[in-house]
Order: structure tokens, then C-alpha cells, then sequence
């Protein structure tokens, strides 16, 4: 008997291995086709320049992996609530398999997709991959869902020490392509043509200097060098030290799913069980931590869909935000004359990724120093992040608003002691603008710098002290 036909729509998961819905699929049937679909509807996955680069680079990747096995990737552009049940019709299948995603759009879009497949009588399996547990499984003691990290994390922790045996490298895919007249469809054989036109129309010029890297291939590289090498048990003390190199870059290889987060979180438990040095197990238990935030800010989205539209507390609200539209853009541009700050934000513009110590320092700057809405903060990045994430962009604004899920009410960052701290020797400032490099650190760190006009650079837009009790003011009222 014929196997049944199966097609396979990848979204957030660009890749083959220890994909769970394709490893479902596969149990079914080797008669797989898969997908990708540009979807118009939905811009985060390519509304950055960055972005649009990780994307194209990881489908081509994608399309010829499936090709070295045996079948294809046919790609699409437009609105996948047509799409998907015209193509399933097309090559016949009697299935589609996706993974499931915590995001509203997605969450609304794939319903009314699978209805009417259902209607065709073609059946939809929808399978959690993202995620390192699904969202139903995991609850507070009184069965509410988290909106506190810590007892989220302690609760997590507990169940992934349980993790099985990861030992889906091992597995060997050999997929059966479409029919031979199938293969003379004029949709189908167009399918390399659209990824063309989608890489030529790229432009990001910072695809060589951009620290993450698209690919399967890529991220598999890129872990390695991070936890085989070892470079895991100094991230404790060099996570926060913006010009240290101290992290992993897997954060783009996460959002686009060109690795998976299974695939992580067991390499650190190989790690912790021969591991007796103390420091050492403590750099991983950090790294898992923030692994952990990820998961967090997904779970949140997943089930406080609000969050995408505004504040989680609601006084914020009523926040009465001053939204300078010029300082804004000195903000965006690099240019407000608070050297730390600057650096941050052109190395987003440069290389599409900023460093996290750096990226809450901006968001604190732009949220309580310029009193501008988070919201204008979250848009840019979205902007511009090669690793721009619905969830984690907005988790990580509203933490740095004071408006989200985090208990602490109000947190202020002083970016001159946060300089002083973090880049002592100004090395990451002085890299991202040259122009300051023959000024005197001390100046640099203490916003003392006499000779500004002198080296081609603004004086500060704001002062910190003025702008710090003028926030505080405006957040009593509310
Ligand atoms: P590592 O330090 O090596 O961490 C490992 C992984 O854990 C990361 O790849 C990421 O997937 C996850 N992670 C680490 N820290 C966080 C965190 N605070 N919140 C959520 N996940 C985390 N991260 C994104 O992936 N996409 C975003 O759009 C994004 N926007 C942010 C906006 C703001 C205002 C702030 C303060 C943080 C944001 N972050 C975002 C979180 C964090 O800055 C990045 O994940 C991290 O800098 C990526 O670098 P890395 O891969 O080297 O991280």
C-alpha cells in the first residue's frame, strides 16, 4: 500500500534535525514535501534588513538539505491561509504537519488554516517544538500561569533535569519526492525563482561583521565553539562586558529555529554531569538561566496575548510619555551624546545584533531618560534585530519600562555608572566610535568631556540627573 502524502510547512523551525513535528511526520510516512511560506501578513520574520538576511541564507540551506534527502522545499510567497490548502491539494497529501507557535497572529492564522483543510478532509498535526516545555504543562501552585521568573525557573529546572536521552543527531531521513507530473507544476518548479528574487532584494550590509550566523550548519558551529570549547564556564563573569565576546550568539539560530532548544539545554546537562568544578557548573547554571528567560517571555506571550499591544501593568497606561520625536532619532541614529549609548545602538546599526547588558542600558536610556514610550523602542528594534523576537523584544522592553511582568516597580539605569562598570577601559565605546578614541577614558566615563566639538561628537541631548527626577515626577502621578 501507498504511503500517504505529507506536507510539511516549516515556519520558526528551519531546520531538519530534531524538528518534532518532522519527526512525527517521518514516523507516518517518508512521503514528505515540505514548505516555507513568505507570508505577507506577518512581518517579523523579514521586516529587518537583518533579518530578511538570516532568512533567505537558512532556506537556502534548508532547500538543499531536503534536496540531499531525497525531496524538496517548495517556497511561496503571499497569504498562507490560501496557500497551504491550495498546495496540499496540489501535491495530493492527505496530512500537513506544522509545529505550533505562542504568537496571536500565528495562533489565529493556523486555525483558520486548519479548518479548512479539515474541510477538505485533509488532517492537520500540529506538534510544540519551540519550546522546552509546552505551555499547558507547566503551572504555578495554584494553577494559574507564571508571571514571576524565579519560581518559573525553579519550577523548569526541576522537570528538564528529568530530559530523556537526546539522540536525534542519530536519526537518518531519506524522504520520497512528489510524482514525476507533479514535478512539471508550474508553482512547484517556481519555487527557486522566488528565493532569488528574496535574496536579491536583501540589502544588509552588515551581513559580514553580524556575530550570529544562518544555517543548520552554522548553528551547530557556533554551539560547539561555546560548549565543546568550553568558552561556557567563563560566560558567568564575561556575559556582561559588552566588548568580552562572552556570549554565545545563538539567539538568531533560536528565533528562526535553525537549532533546537532541546539540543542546547542537553548539551549543558552533559556538561553539568562531569562537571566537579563549582565555577564551572555555576557559568552553566547562569547560561540556563537565561535560556530559561527565553522560554519565560514565550510562555507569557502564549498566554497574556495583551502583552503584544501595550503594558502588562495597566497604569502605564496613563503614563504621560513625552515622545520627542528629535531625540528619538538621536537615540536611533547613535547620536545623543552619551557615549555608551551610542556605541549600543551603532552596533545594532552596523551589525544587526547588540550585546544584552547593552540593550537594556538603551532601553532604560530611551524609556527614562528621554521619556519616550517603550513602544518606539520595541518597534525599532523589531526594526533592525537579526534576532527579533515578538516575545523576547517585548519582554525585554516592558522589563526595562518597569511596565511588564518583572515585580521590581521602577528601575533606573545610570548610563555613566553602567559604563563605568561594564566597558572600564571604554574599549567597546571606542570601537563603535572611533572618533572618541583619543579622548581620556576618565572623561568618557564621567560625561565630563571638555573637548566634544573637538573630535566630531554631540554634546549630550539630555542630562541624566534633570531627566531621572523629572521621570520620577511623571511616574508618581500615576
Ligand atoms: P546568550 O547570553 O548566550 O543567551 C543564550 C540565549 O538565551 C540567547 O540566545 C536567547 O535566546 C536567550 N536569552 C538570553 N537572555 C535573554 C533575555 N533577557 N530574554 C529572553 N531570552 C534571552 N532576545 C532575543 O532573542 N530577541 C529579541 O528580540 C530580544 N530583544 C531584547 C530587547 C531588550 C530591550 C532586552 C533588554 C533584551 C532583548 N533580548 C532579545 C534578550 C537578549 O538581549 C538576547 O537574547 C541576547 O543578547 C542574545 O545574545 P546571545 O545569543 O549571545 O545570548
Amino acid at each position: 500500500m501507498n504511503k500517504p502524502r505529507i506536507l510539511f510547512w516549516h515556519r520558526k523551525d528551519l531546520r531538519i534535525f530534531d524538528n518534532q513535528s518532522l519527526i512525527k511526520a517521518f514516523s507516518l510516512s517518508n512521503a514528505i514535501t515540505s514548505t516555507y511560506i513568505f507570508d505577507k501578513n506577518y512581518p517579523h520574520d523579514f521586516n529587518a534588513n537583518s533579518r530578511a538576511w538570516f532568512l533567505g541564507n537558512s532556506l537556502q540551506e534548508l532547500g538543499n538539505n531536503w534536496k540531499k534527502m531525497g525531496s524538496r522545499l517548495i517556497m511561496e510567497e503571499g497569504d498562507p491561509v490560501l496557500i497551504i490548502p491550495q498546495l496540499a491539494k496540489k501535491i495530493d497529501a492527505k496530512f500537513v504537519f506544522w509545529n505550533k507557535s505562542i504568537e496571536p497572529y500565528e495562533i489565529n492564522r493556523d486555525l483558520k488554516i486548519k479548518k479548512n483543510l479539515e474541510e477538505q478532509n485533509i488532517q492537520v498535526i500540529e506538534t510544540w517544538d519551540h519550546l522546552l516545555i509546552e505551555p499547558l504543562k507547566i503551572f504555578s501552585g495554584n494553577n494559574k500561569p507564571y508571571s514571576v521568573y524565579g519560581p518559573f525557573y525553579k519550577n523548569l529546572k526541576s522537570k528538564m533535569n528529568l530530559l530523556g536521552p537526546y539522540d536525534q543527531d542519530k536519526v537518518v531521513f531519506q524522504f520520497k519526492d512528489i510524482d514525476n507530473k507533479l514535478k512539471e507544476n508550474k508553482t512547484i518548479n517556481s519555487s527557486d525563482s522566488v528565493l532569488e528574487k528574496f535574496i536579491k532584494n536583501i540589502k544588509f550590509p552588515g551581513s559580514n561583521i553580524c556575530p550570529c550566523k544562518p544555517g543548520e550548519n552554522a548553528a551547530e558551529t557556533i554551539l560547539e565553539n561555546f560548549i565543546n570549547e568550553k568558552k561556557i564556564y567563563s560566560y558567568d563573569s564575561a556575559r556582561d562586558f559588552p566588548s568580552h565576546n562572552g556570549t554565545s550568539f545563538l539567539s538568531a539560530s533560536l528565533r528562526f529555529g535553525t537549532i533546537s532548544i532541546r539540543k542546547i539545554w542537553n548539551a549543558t546537562l552533559n556538561l553539568n554531569s562531569d562537571c566537579a568544578n563549582r565555577v564551572n557548573y555555576l557559568s552553566i547554571e547562569t547560561w540556563q538561566k537565561e535560556l530559561v528567560w527565553r522560554e519565560f517571555y514565550q510562555h507569557c506571550l502564549f498566554h497574556f496575548p495583551e502583552l503584544e499591544k501595550g503594558p502588562y501593568r495597566k497604569k502605564w497606561d496613563h503614563f504621560p510619555w513625552q515622545n520627542n520625536n528629535e531625540w528619538f532619532q538621536h537615540w536611533s541614529n547613535g547620536e545623543t551624546g552619551v557615549p555608551i549609548v551610542d556605541a549600543a545602538m551603532r552596533q545594532l546599526n552596523s551589525t544587526g545584533w547588540m550585546h544584552n547588558r547593552c540593550r537594556m542600558i538603551v532601553a532604560s536610556f530611551l524609556v527614562k531618560d528621554l521619556i519616550c514610550n517603550w513602544q518606539m523602542g520595541e518597534k525599532k528594534f523589531m526594526e533592525t534585530l537579526v534576532d527579533g523576537d515578538l516575545a523576547a523584544n517585548n519582554g525585554g522592553w516592558q522589563w526595562s519600562a518597569s511596565s511588564g511582568m518583572d515585580p521590581k516597580p521602577l528601575r533606573i539605569f545610570n548610563p555613566y555608572t553602567q559604563a563605568k562598570k561594564f566597558d572600564p577601559i571604554c574599549e567597546y565605546i571606542k570601537y563603535w566610535i572611533p572618533e572618541l578614541s583619543k579622548v581620556s577614558n576618565s572623561e568618557l566615563l564621567n560625561g565630563e568631556i571638555s573637548n566634544l566639538e573637538k573630535n566630531n561628537y554631540s554634546s549630550p541631548i539630555v542630562n541624566h540627573n534633570i531627566q531621572q527626577r523629572l521621570f520620577k515626577s511623571l511616574y508618581a502621578e500615576i
